[in-house]
């Protein structure tokens, strides 16, 4: 429809401004939501149901993008959805910052390194540091207008933090869940840290295999086939499959590794591959997880020749000093030199390499502390169960993650900054001792244990180590809970934590994040962390590559998107994305969206020039008034019901449809008529038809509300606030524009008022007129039943159709036709299908 201005309103309501200018109202806005607490958490009313966010805590290590905008934008929407149902939201934001990313960020950012500082000291600019990144994320966040509440905020390395983080570790070490022990863990000699079987990927490289010549006493030279040959001073066995007849004859003996002349035992075992290089192998520690299986499955001696920080040891000999590429063209060149290389080829084969640095990672043997995990895999899969997921299959990624789980979960990492263990050890007796929890938190190579250890020794050192980060991160339910209770109560206590509504997060951390907060709350409260799990895809480029970085300049770094587009525009296309799936970035779809804020100001303009501000009448005249109050209701029920899924973009469609077809194409040019020429109509369903309108804007902005929170506010503020009881439109709840509204016969009769509408313009435009040609007579072929329809809403057919008068026949017409009749047209139409089909 066209929102032509009218020049003599009765009405006397205040017209909106002719165009929408979205910076200055988003400021505005941005504002009042502030300086009215719109968003501040309110502890539930009796009877008042809670939605609580375990909103993920972005990590700070620079400035926010793309993808961040579409999965934080889209539980803005479901948010802001529940809060319009009258639910109390707490909706709180944190800021990830004892992680690698910001390790590096920070020191980047103020010229240190932070392995040569004390951990409290990186800790104190850390905290610094994030302060300003944290209060730029916090901008772009209003400008995208997340409806979070500003004053529930928590940073991962702030002091709460860290005290929740060391309980939860002594909470879960008295209850037998956490123990130390040596334990071979992946390794990543770059970022000097144990590496959890999350944070492992596979990678295919070239390499080459070696033939290398060992001996065997009485027997002679025997062939092993390795990649690593810079391993040999690691070399503890050698293996051969016992179902392999070329070797049965060395069961027993011990073989001479090349070089050194060290011996070590020939073992038979199944897992050797017959056909892969000359089916013998040797095992070092370590070379890859296939060597940890071995070492442990036969309790092989442990000779590390790579230090943590990837040089080789001095117990390597010529080796010593080097690092892993070096020192295998080393060792290399000195085999060849004695002749002990008898081949090789030319290969590739997957390694594991570190998810974030994409190093191959290293087996060392550490002191370390575990989860258990892996005895306990029957009931984290069925927890999982009694937790929705959107979208459902993302289930099945847990599952069969958990199933996979081999090892216990490594939660410590030997790092310089991150979160201690509040932890010294005897160095007497090798007792734990655990920090009482009133000193927490505590670091303790900064403070002493006070105390001597039960056996009467003072020898007492602290734990060096700081906790992974999913050890903190996997408590973020509990941190939210603790803002939310306001850091009163002790929330690992019996019955305190109860399971929060909801966590939004991202898919490719399933393994991590969702499973490990599961399996906290499990092992600190016996329930389930949250009883929704939204996951969001990502944002793909338009060659289909994931954004993850920063885009720095690009037209897709969120500062820039938004001086080009509003807020609202951008959201509309996160709102059209598929729940869990990577979306492509589309600026068509931004385009749409800032078509839809247009239209949805030029349509309330035009309401807000004809309507009466007031409730509606119990009696409702005029059929296309009920029709449309029936629609309205429909689509409300529609909208909820993908919103109760978490479908955001089948909620934002059923609006669009709504809004887009029945009310612009439809409802507003029926009642169009009546509204610029209202002394040729009846003045009661005049009157109706004034306050329908109004209905019909509240409710439109209200649907919209939760997709363009900016312009659906200005037209609040500018339309309804002086009428309401609530200081923002997202303050007002769906049920305050009333119960159900159903008229199943208003449908019957528009629907065939739709079909005569279509039919006229349809044939006006095929004669090539303007759809305001006036008609002298409109005749209309249709069935007796649908006459009676007709004659109800006859006087919306003359306006609509711009027809001086309508008459209506039962024959079937041979042919529909447009005449010219002096100044005049005359028309026939034909909604007869039986007629027309005769033609
Ligand atoms: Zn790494
Ligand atoms: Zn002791």
């Amino acid at each position: 429809m066209h929102f032509e201005p009218l020049p003599s309103s009765e009405t006397m309501n205040q017209i909106l401004d002719k165009t929408y200018d979205h910076a200055q109202v988003q400021l505005r806005t941005i504002n009042l939501w502030d300086s009215e607490n719109i968003y501040a958490y309110q502890v539930p009313l009796k009877g008042q149901k809670l939605y609580s966010v375990d909103t993920p805590p972005p990590t700070v290590s620079g400035s926010l993008h793309i993808g961040h905008i579409f999965s934080y934008t889209q539980t803005d929407m479901i948010v802001r959805y529940h809060r319009m149902c009258g639910e109390a939201v707490f909706y709180p934001m944190g800021f990830d910052d004892n992680g690698l990313a910001t390790i590096r960020f920070v020191e980047k950012a103020r010229g240190v390194s932070s392995h040569k500082m004390k951990r409290s000291e990186f800790t104190a600019l850390c905290l610094e540091e994030t302060v300003k990144a944290e209060a730029q994320f916090k901008d772009l966040w209003q400008k995208i207008g997340l409806s979070v509440d500003w004053n529930s905020l928590y940073s991962t390395i702030d002091e709460r933090s860290r005290f929740l983080a060391q309980k939860s570790f002594i909470e879960l070490y008295n209850k037998g869940f956490v123990y130390r022990r040596d334990e071979v863990t992946p390794f990543c000699t770059c970022c000097r840290t144990s590496v959890a079987q999350a944070e492992l990927d596979d990678k295919e490289v070239s390499s080459k295999f070696y033939d290398i010549a060992f001996s065997v006493d009485g027997v002679g030279e025997v062939i092993i086939a390795t990649t690593r040959p810079e391993l040999l001073f690691s070399c503890v066995a050698v293996l051969y499959n016992p179902t392999d007849a070329r070797y049965t004859n060395l069961q027993g003996k011990q073989a001479r590794v090349a070089l050194t002349g060290k011996y070590v035992p020939i073992i038979a075992d199944e897992k050797v591959l017959i056909d892969k290089g000359s089916g013998l192998v040797m095992c070092c520690t370590f070379g890859d997880s296939t060597d940890v299986a071995w070492y442990k499955e036969h309790k092989l001696p442990y000779i590390q020749s790579i230090g943590l920080d990837g040089i080789f040891l001095p117990n390597t000999d010529f080796l010593a000093g080097l690092k892993v590429e070096q020192a295998r063209e080393r060792m290399v060149e000195r085999l060849k030199s004695e002749n002990l290389i008898k081949a090789e080829k030319a290969i590739t084969h997957a390694v594991h390499i570190h998810e974030r640095c994409k190093n191959a990672v290293e087996y060392v043997s550490l002191q370390q502390w575990f989860v258990k995990i892996v005895e306990h895999k029957p009931t984290f899969l069925a927890l999982a169960d009694q937790i929705n997921w959107y979208p459902s299959f993302m289930k099945v990624r847990y599952q069969n993650w958990v199933e996979g789980v081999s090892w216990d979960w490594c939660i410590s990492r030997q790092k310089g900054f991150g979160i201690s263990f509040p932890v010294w050890h005897c160095r007497a007796c090798g007792e734990v001792l655990i920090a009482p929890v009133d000193r927490l938190p505590i670091d303790p190579q900064e403070s002493e244990y006070g105390l001597s250890c039960s056996c009467g020794s003072t020898d007492i050192i602290p734990d060096t180590d700081v906790m992974d980060t999913w050890n903190t991160s996997s408590i973020s339910p509990y941190l939210c809970t603790d803002i939310m209770h306001g850091k009163k109560d002790d929330v690992f206590a019996e019955g305190v934590f109860e399971s929060m509504s909801m966590r939004p997060q991202a898919h490719d951390i399933i393994r991590t994040w969702a499973f490990y907060t599961i399996v906290k709350a499990w092992m600190h409260s016996g329930v389930l962390p949250w009883n929704n799990i939204v996951i969001s895809g990502h944002v793909l480029s338009s060659n289909k590559e994931k954004i993850s970085k920063s885009q720095g300049n690009s037209p897709l770094d969120p500062q820039k998107l938004l001086e080009r587009y509003s807020a609202d525009a951008i959201r509309y296309w996160s709102g059209s994305g598929a729940l869990g799936q990577d979306t492509a970035f589309s600026e068509d779809q931004l385009k749409q969206g800032n078509r839809s804020v247009v239209k949805l100001w030029n349509a309330l303009r035009f309401i807000s020039e004809h309507r009466t501000v007031g409730a509606l009448p119990p009696k409702l005249h005029g059929t296309v008034n009920r029709w449309i109050m029936h629609r309205a209701s429909q689509t409300l029920g529609a909208y909820k019901d993908h919103f109760e899924k978490n479908e955001f973009s089948r909620a934002l469609e059923t609006v669009e449809q709504f809004f887009w077809r029945d009310v612009c194409d439809n409802y507003l040019e029926m009642v169009k008529d009546m509204l610029f020429k209202p002394e040729q109509y009846d003045q009661a369903e005049v009157e109706s038809t004034k306050l329908t309108l109004n209905n019909i804007g509240l409710r439109l902005i209200q649907l919209y509300a939760p997709f363009m929170p900016y312009v659906t506010e200005e037209l609040y503020q500018q339309m309804y606030r002086s009428d309401a009881a609530m200081p923002s439109i997202h303050a007002t709840s769906f049920a305050v524009v009333g119960d159900a509204y159903v008229d199943e016969r208003a449908v019957q009769i528009v629907d065939i008022l739709q079909q005569v509408v279509s039919s006229v313009r349809r044939m006006k435009t095929e004669s090539k007129l303007s759809l305001k040609t006036p008609l002298i007579q409109l005749l209309i072929s249709v069935s007796g039943e649908s006459i009676e329809s007709l004659k109800k809403v006859e006087h919306i057919v003359r306006g609509v159709c711009t027809s001086a008068s309508v008459s209506y026949t039962i024959e079937p017409l041979c042919s529909e036709y447009m005449r010219q009749d002096g100044d005049g047209y005359r028309m026939a139409i034909c909604l007869n299908t039986t007629a027309q089909t005769e033609v």
